[in-house]
């Protein structure tokens, strides 16, 4: 009725304004959902939406065993025939359609996550707009990457002491691959340290003793001696230290002024962590294994950490990553998306981080997988200098090259 007032008002004002709406008012659906497996240094879950509007959605789920079921044969009949553009609506209708068996967290949500980053694509190729456009505008022209300079086999094997038959985490390795990421342009690099030390020791009760909290203060003082200040550094503990070794090895490294350390306890008690936040200098961040806003509200309200690391195509998506920053925003929390995935995946983060106020950087994992530009067609690496650029193309804003994504298919 609006519309009607507002095209009457505008014809009595100009005789020649034409009523006919700019776009065509049939309405798009969905007519297939499928999957394809990339090998890369993860098994990247890419998923297409079809629609009859001559466009592919293009999105991603975090890798899950099972993921491809339940996008595929669950979901695909659910969503065939609903229209594309009503992505709010559609995450609903996957989350009931699945309530009772996976549809609050695990592989039922990861799927509904992939589904939703390829209809927030979808969308914004039907209706010629950016998705960051979609989520209401840009905040930044570029957004910060930061590097995880875990780098998996190879780094393991630069890391290893000559003749020995396990890895061995040495200062100069860590050093050599923080010189690498710096000299590529990243300000901002991860290392794990939840890493073997040569010592024999009994993992599973996650206590450190004080040798093995001594060899990882050597791994960050040689980290950090090596940039100084060109780059600021986090370290990765991965839910593998109980609150006492998390707490000493904390304050063993209070010199170096971390950006962060992530996951230093096991991800299920918000309490432990709030109590771990309020005795250690550095600031915590956490979030890889929660799911949707609801997984991240006892972290917030208990002030657990400085930083929320969603994953984007596991926690539910774009939309649903950026309530959970505004929910982060509340208490002055930074939102630091987790990211292992493809450039699909981490394009979704590049629209995330473009719309968000309280974001910091966004994680890239695939610093040992030489053809993760190839997979975009496009000419110029994607990561420039530590950043990409936000895209103004439509949907998220690239466009897989099928023959290489064929080329390295599971
Ligand atoms: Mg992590």
């Amino acid at each position: 009725m609006y519309t009607d007032f507002a095209a009457r008002l505008a014809t009595s004002i100009w005789p020649d304004f034409d009523q006919t709406p700019a776009r065509s008012t049939e309405t798009p659906a969905i007519t297939d959902v499928e999957t394809v497996v990339i090998d890369g240094n993860f098994p990247w879950t890419i998923v297409t939406v079809e629609t009859d509007a001559g466009v592919t959605g293009i999105g991603e789920a975090y890798p899950s065993p099972g993921v491809h079921e339940v996008i595929t044969d669950f979901f695909g009949p659910v969503l065939e025939g609903e229209n594309p553009l009503d992505v709010e609506r559609l995450y609903h209708l996957m989350r009931e359609a699945l309530s009772g068996r996976g549809s609050q967290d695990g592989i039922g949500t990861i799927a509904i996550s992939g589904v939703e980053l390829a209809l927030w694509d979808a969308a914004g190729k039907i209706l010629d707009q950016p998705v960051y456009q979609l989520l209401g505008g840009k905040m930044r022209e570029e957004v910060r990457m930061y590097a995880d300079c875990h780098a998996g086999e190879g780094m393991v094997e630069s890391a290893l002491n000559e003749g020995e038959a396990h890895g061995v985490y040495k200062p100069e390795a860590y050093a050599r691959a923080a010189r690498a990421a710096v000299d590529d342009g990243f300000e901002s690099i991860k290392f794990d340290l939840d890493v073997p030390s040569g010592r024999e020791i009994d993992t599973i009760s996650r206590h450190f003793d004080s040798p093995e909290i001594e060899h990882k203060r050597r791994l960050v003082e040689a980290v950090t001696d090596e940039v100084g200040a060109e780059a600021e550094v986090a370290v990765d503990l991965h839910w593998n230290f109980s609150s006492d070794a998390a707490r000493k090895l904390c304050h063993a490294l209070e010199s170096y002024d971390l950006a962060w350390v992530e996951d230093p306890l096991p991800p299920e008690n918000g309490d432990a962590m709030a109590t771990l936040n309020r005795s250690v200098e550095q600031p915590l961040l956490t979030g890889e294994n929660r799911y949707g806003r609801h997984g991240f509200r006892d972290l917030v309200e208990q002030e657990a950490v400085s930083f929320v690391a969603p994953d984007i195509p596991k926690t539910g998506g774009i939309a649903e990553t950026k309530k959970i920053a505004e929910l982060a925003d509340t208490y002055y929390m930074t939102l630091a998306p987790h990211n292992i995935g493809s450039p699909v995946a981490t394009m979704a983060g590049v629209h995330v981080g473009a719309t968000v106020p309280n974001f910091l950087a966004l994680e890239f994992h695939a610093r040992d997988v030489p053809w993760w530009d190839d997979l975009v067609a496009r000419e110029e690496p994607l990561i420039q200098d530590g950043y990409i650029e936000v895209p103004d193309t439509p949907g998220l804003g690239i466009e897989l090259d099928w023959d290489v994504v064929e080329e390295h298919r599971a």
